[in-house]
């Protein structure tokens, strides 16, 4: 079992300020489903908050 995954979609299709997909107006994403990861120790799950605030439109 994987503790942290990669979901496939690449950080440069996905506009970094609101996380909205830069190929379907209106997709957004967050958290594991995007092409990134950190060490263990909190960095993922802070990754997955942090991203979720802004493709909720939160800021
Ligand atoms: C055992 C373990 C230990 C970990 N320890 C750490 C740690 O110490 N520090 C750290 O930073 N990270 C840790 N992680 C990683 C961290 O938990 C994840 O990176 C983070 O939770 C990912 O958040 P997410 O919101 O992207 O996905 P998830 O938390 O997986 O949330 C996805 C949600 O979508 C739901 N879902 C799935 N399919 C559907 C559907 N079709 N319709 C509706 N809902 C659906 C799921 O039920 C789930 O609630 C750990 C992971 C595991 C497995």
């Amino acid at each position: 079992m994987a503790m942290i995954t990669r979901g496939g979609i690449p950080l440069k299709e996905v506009d970094p300020n609101t996380m909205q997909s830069r190929k379907i107006v209106g997709l957004y994403f967050c958290g594991e489903v995007l092409n990134l990861d950190g060490p263990c120790g909190g960095y993922n799950l802070q990754w997955s908050f942090a991203s979720g605030y802004l493709a909720g439109g939160l800021e």
